[in-house]
C-alpha cells in the first residue's frame, strides 16, 4: 500500500523520448544495434535455435509461468506463453532472511503491484501497471486513460527462442536482481545523518536461486541476494556474522489475477479497513474516490441461508515453531473471530489448524497462512499481521502472523524503555514529530510487551500468585493474536475503542466477558490492572468487541444483487452507537502535536482517561517502594530491578500522554448529516476537562514531590556488566533526564506544541473557553508556586529552567508560533520574573537556579 501511494508521485519531467517510446507501436523502425560478427560479415541470418535446443540442460518446472532452471549452473529461464502476452497478473515479493534493521525480516509483505508481459519487436517487456484509477469507459475523456502516466518498465529482454505457443527469455536479470523489489534502501543521503547499516551492491555472481515453485495459480522463486559492502562502517547488529557479506533470502511470487465473482466493497470513513486507494477521474462528486476495502472471499455455500458456511474458509496453520505451551491459546484465540463473521452471516469462516512437525510443505509457500513465532536478535516489532491482497479488487489472497519471542511471552529481556539522556530543552525542537504511518504491518510489540511488563511488575509487586500471573498472560496472548489476525482480516487499529467503559465498569467481568474489555480488539490499551487486588476485572481483552463484529459485518455481509449500497448504509447508520466509536492511527494523538481527538490514543483506557490515569499514577507510586525487595533476588544481578522501575516509569510515561491530549483538544464525529448524531464534527474540549488536565499534571508531574516515591530506588538501578559494556555516559542511572523526560516530552512537548497552541486559538471561535495566556497562568502556577517560598530540588530546578528557554523560544520563534501564544510566552515570563524577584532562597543551589532564570528571562524579554 506504501509502494502505492509511491506510484502517485508521478515525475512530471517532460522528455523527448516519450512519445517515440509510448506503447513501442509508434516507434521508429530502429533496428537493434548489431553484433560486431554480423557487420564484419552479413549473411542470411541462421534459423534462430529452438526452445528444445536452449533448455536440453535444464529441468522443467511447469505451472502458472513455467520455469526452466539449468541443472548445471542453476540459471533460469522464464517461458511466456502467448496467451499470457497483456494479461495482467499480481506481483508479490516478501522476505525470508535479512537484516531486522533494514525490515527484511522473515515474512515481511513488501512490494504489491499488477504487471503485464507485452512483446515489443523482438523483445518481451515486463511493465507495472498503474491502478490509481478509474474511468468510466461511458465517458468520452476515459480515451486519454492513458495520458499523463508514463509507462513503467521492469525489464526488457531478448527472446531466445520461440516456438509456436510461446517465448522464452532469460530470467536472471528479473529474479536475481532488485528490479521488482528495491531490497536495499534508497540510501537518504544527510549531511547530518549517522552512517547507518548499509548493505552496499548487489554482486550477481554471489547470488543464487534457493527454490522454485511452480503451480497452476501461482510461481514463486526464492533466491538469495548477495551483497557485498568491502567499507562496511556500520557492523549492524549480532544478527550480522561479517557486515561486508549479507545475503538476503526474497521470495518473488508471480499469481494470476483470481478469476471469481468477488466483488470489490467501497471504503468509508467510518470503519476502519486497509484500502486500495483509486480515484476516478470522470467523478464530479467532491470525493471522488472509489476506495476499496481489503476482505477475503468469502461465498456462502448456501447463499439463501442467513448464516451458512463459507465455500472456502479462511484457514491459519499454528506453525510448528510455536511455543507448545501457547498453541492451543493460539488456537482458540483465532476461532474466536468467528463469533463476529456469525453476525455477518456466515459460521466456521476461520478455520485454525496446527502445523505437524513432519509436514512436507513450506510455510513460505504462498497457499498456505500460517502464524509464526521467532526469537531474532533484535526485534522490530512484537507482532506483526500483514496480507497481501489483488490491488485491482482488494481482495486478500494470503497473510502470514508472526509472534516474537519476547513480546509474545512477554520476558522482562527489554530495551531501556525511556531514554536517560537529557532531553531537548526548548519546545520548539518537537515541531517535527513524525507522526506513525501504519500500513498492515503492526508496531504493537515493543508497546505491548512494556504493558506486558508492567502488569507482571504491578502484580508481582501486590504478591499476586504465579496462577494469576500466568491468566493475565493467557488473556494477553489471545489478545495479541486476535489483534493481529484481525490486521490479517483486512482491519486497521481502532484507537478510540478503548473508550467503551467507565473506570467503574472496566473491572465488571459480567460486562467485559460479554462485550469485551475494550470495544474492539484492534486497539493499543493500557493494560488493566486494578490497584485493589479485590476489584480486579480482566486484564486484557479475550474477544471480538462490539465494534470488531460491526467492522466484520460491514467488511462481510452479503446481500442479495442490488441491494449491497442499501445494506451497507444500514450497518453505517450504527456507527453513532458509543460501543461502535472508531479511530486508527491517522487520528490517534501518540506523538506530541499529532492529530486532535485526545480519545483516539494509544496506552489508555476507559471513557475517563484522566480517572484512570490518576488511578495509576497512584498504583506506581504505591508500588515503587517496593521494588527493591521484591527483585534484590538472590544469584542475579540489579538488572531486572532497572528493567522493572523503567516499566513503571513508562505507564507514568503513558498516563502524561493520555492526560496532556485534553488541552487544547477537539472531539471528533465523523458520522454523516442523515444519521442526526447529537454531536457537530468538531466539539472543543470543555474548559472543566482543560483545566482538569493541567491540574493533574501539576500535581502527579510537576509537583515538588512528584518523583518522591521513586527515591528509594535510584541508588540499585545498576545493569548487569557483560565484557566492557558500560555506557560512554557512565553506568550510573540519569536519574534527572528520566524526571525531565517526563515532563517535558510526556507533558509539555505536547502543550506547548505550536499547533495545540494554534488549536486552542482557533477553537476559541466555535466553543473552546481556555485560552492559551490563562492556559500559561495554570501551567506556571504548578512549575513555580509550591516551592517559591523556599529552594528548589534537583528537578524542579530542571524544570523551571526548561520551561523558562521554552517560552523564550516561542517568544523568539519566527516560524512556527502564532502572535496570540507569543504574546501570551512575553506575558509568562514577565510574571515570572516578578514572581522570582519576590522568592526566598537560602541554598546556594536555589541563588545560583533563581539567577540564572533572571538572566534567561532578561535576555528573552529584550528581544523586540
Ligand atoms: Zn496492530
Amino acid at each position: 500500500m506504501t509502494s502505492r501511494s509511491l506510484l502517485l508521485v508521478a515525475c512530471l519531467c517532460a522528455s523527448t523520448f516519450s512519445n517515440a517510446q509510448k506503447k513501442g507501436k509508434k516507434a521508429p523502425q530502429v533496428q537493434p544495434p548489431l553484433a560486431v560478427a554480423d557487420t564484419v560479415k552479413p549473411k542470411k541470418p541462421a534459423t534462430p535455435p529452438g526452445i528444445t535446443d536452449k533448455v536440453k540442460s535444464s529441468r522443467k518446472n511447469e505451472g502458472l509461468f513455467t520455469i526452466f532452471q539449468d541443472t548445471a549452473t542453476g540459471s533460469v529461464q522464464l517461458y511466456v506463453r502467448k496467451e499470457q502476452l497483456g494479461k495482467e497478473y499480481i506481483y508479490q515479493s516478501f522476505s525470508i532472511n535479512g537484516p531486522n534493521a533494514l525490515f527484511l525480516n522473515q515474512s515481511m509483505h513488501r512490494s504489491n503491484f499488477v504487471f503485464t508481459i507485452k512483446k515489443s519487436f523482438d523483445r518481451l517487456e515486463l511493465s507495472r501497471v498503474n491502478t490509481n484509477f478509474y474511468y468510466d469507459s461511458t465517458n468520452a475523456v476515459s480515451k486519454s486513460k492513458d495520458a499523463d502516466k508514463p509507462e513503467a518498465i521492469v525489464l526488457s529482454e531478448k527472446v531466445a527462442a520461440e516456438d509456436s505457443s510461446g517465448y522464452l527469455i532469460a530470467a536472471d536479470g528479473l529474479f536475481l536482481s532488485e528490479k521488482m523489489d528495491p531490497v536495499k534502501p534508497a540510501a537518504q543521503p544527510s549531511f547530518f545523518s549517522m552512517p547507518s547499516f548499509n548493505l552496499g551492491s548487489l554482486n550477481p555472481m554471489k547470488s543464487r536461486y534457493a527454490a522454485v515453485r511452480s503451480f497452476p495459480n501461482n510461481t514463486d522463486v526464492v533466491v538469495d541476494l548477495a551483497y557485498d559492502n568491502p567499507m562496511a562502517f556500520v557492523s549492524g547488529g549480532p544478527d550480522i556474522t561479517d557486515a561486508r557479506y549479507v545475503r538476503v533470502r526474497m521470495q518473488h511470487s508471480l499469481m494470476e489475477m483470481p478469476q471469481n465473482d468477488f466483488t470489490p466493497r467501497s471504503d468509508d470513513p467510518r470503519v476502519g479497513y486497509f484500502t486500495q486507494t483509486v480515484n476516478d477521474q470522470t467523478s464530479i462528486k467532491a470525493t471522488p474516490y472509489k476506495d476499496m476495502i481489503n476482505r477475503w472471499y468469502l461465498k456462502k455455500k448456501d447463499p439463501t441461508a442467513a448464516v451458512s458456511e463459507p465455500v472456502e474458509p479462511i484457514v491459519f496453520w499454528i506453525e510448528n515453531t510455536t511455543p507448545k505451551e501457547y498453541r492451543q491459546v493460539i488456537m482458540e484465540a483465532g476461532l474466536k473471530w468467528n463469533a463476529a463473521f456469525e453476525k455477518a452471516g456466515f459460521k466456521n469462516a476461520v478455520e485454525m489448524k496446527i502445523m505437524p512437525d513432519t509436514a512436507t510443505w513450506d510455510p513460505a509457500d504462498i497457499r498456505y497462512n500460517v502464524i509464526r513465532w521467532v526469537a531474532s536478535a533484535s526485534p522490530s516489532y512484537g507482532a506483526i499481521g500483514p496480507s497481501f491482497v489483488n490491488p485491482r479488487t482488494g481482495q486478500i489472497l494470503g497473510a502470514d502472523i508472526t509472534v516474537e519471542w519476547a513480546s509474545g511471552s512477554g520476558t522482562p529481556n527489554i530495551a531501556e524503555l525511556l531514554t536517560a539522556e537529557k532531553p531537548k530543552a526548548a519546545f520548539e525542537n518537537h515541531i517535527k514529530a513524525i507522526p506513525e504511518s501504519h500500513t498492515a504491518n503492526c508496531a504493537i510489540a515493543g508497546e505491548l510487551q512494556a504493558q506486558m511488563v508492567s502488569a507482571s511488575t504491578a502484580l508481582e509487586a501486590m504478591d499476586a500468585s504465579p496462577a494469576e500471573i500466568g491468566d493475565m498472560h493467557q488473556q494477553f496472548l489471545t489478545y495479541l493474536i486476535m489483534h493481529e489476525m484481525g490486521h490479517t482480516l483486512g482491519l486497521n487499529h481502532n484507537m478510540k475503542a478503548s473508550q467503551m467503559w467507565s473506570p467503574k465498569e472496566i473491572n465488571n467481568k459480567e460486562l467485559t466477558r460479554k462485550y469485551g474489555l475494550i470495544g474492539s480488539v484492534m486497539d493499543y490499551p493500557a493494560v488493566n490492572v486494578s490497584a485493589d487486588r479485590k476489584k480486579q476485572g480482566d486484564y486484557y481483552t479475550t474477544l471480538a468487541g462490539p465494534y470488531d463484529e460491526w467492522a466484520i459485518q460491514y467488511g462481510y455481509a452479503s446481500f442479495a444483487a442490488g441491494n449491497e449500497e442499501e445494506g451497507l448504509k444500514k450497518i453505517l447508520s450504527r456507527s453513532t452507537d458509543p460501543k461502535l466509536v472508531f479511530g486508527n492511527d491517522g487520528d490517534d494523538m501518540r506523538s506530541p502535536g499529532k492529530a486532535i481527538d485526545p480519545r483516539v490514543n494509544v496506552n489508555d483506557l476507559s471513557s475517563d482517561a484522566m480517572a484512570y490515569a490518576e488511578e495509576r499514577f497512584k498504583l506506581v507510586n504505591n508500588l515503587m517502594p517496593k521494588l527493591v525487595a521484591k527483585y534484590s533476588k538472590p544469584g542475579q544481578s540489579y538488572q531486572e530491578l532497572r528493567v522493572r522501575y523503567n516499566a513503571l516509569q513508562n505507564q507514568r510515561f503513558n498516563m502524561i500522554a493520555a492526560i496532556s491530549r485534553y488541552v487544547g483538544g477537539v472531539y471528533v464525529d465523523r458520522s454523516f448529516p442523515d444519521q442526526q448524531s447529537k454531536n457537530k464534527p468538531f466539539t472543543p474540549v470543555s474548559l472543566a476537562q482543560q483545566k482538569r488536565a493541567i491540574s493533574l499534571l501539576n500535581k502527579y508531574v510537576f509537583a515538588p514531590s512528584a518523583f518522591a516515591a521513586d527515591a528509594p530506588v535510584f541508588a540499585y538501578l545498576q545493569l548487569q556488566r557483560r565484557g566492557f559494556n558500560q555506557p560512554a555516559t557512565g553506568e550510573d542511572f540519569k536519574v534527572t533526564g528520566i524526571m525531565l523526560n517526563q515532563q517535558l516530552n510526556g507533558a509539555l512537548a505536547h502543550i506547548f506544541h505550536p499547533l495545540t497552541l494554534q488549536r486552542m486559538t482557533n477553537t476559541r471561535m466555535y466553543g473552546n473557553q481556555y485560552s492559551v495566556a490563562a492556559m500559561m497562568q495554570d501551567v506556571t502556577a504548578g512549575i513555580f508556586a509550591a516551592d517559591l517560598k523556599g529552594n528548589v530540588n534537583v528537578y524542579r530546578q530542571n524544570l523551571q529552567t526548561a520551561y523558562v528557554q521554552g517560552l523564550k523560544g516561542i517568544v523568539e520563534d519566527r516560524m512556527s508560533y502564532d502572535d496570540i501564544a507569543k504574546a501570551a510566552a512575553f506575558h509568562t515570563l514577565r510574571k515570572i520574573k516578578n514572581q522570582l524577584a519576590t522568592a526566598v532562597s537560602t541554598n546556594e543551589e536555589t541563588k545560583a537556579h533563581r539567577a540564572s532564570l533572571m538572566f534567561q528571562i532578561d535576555k528573552a524579554l529584550e528581544i523586540k
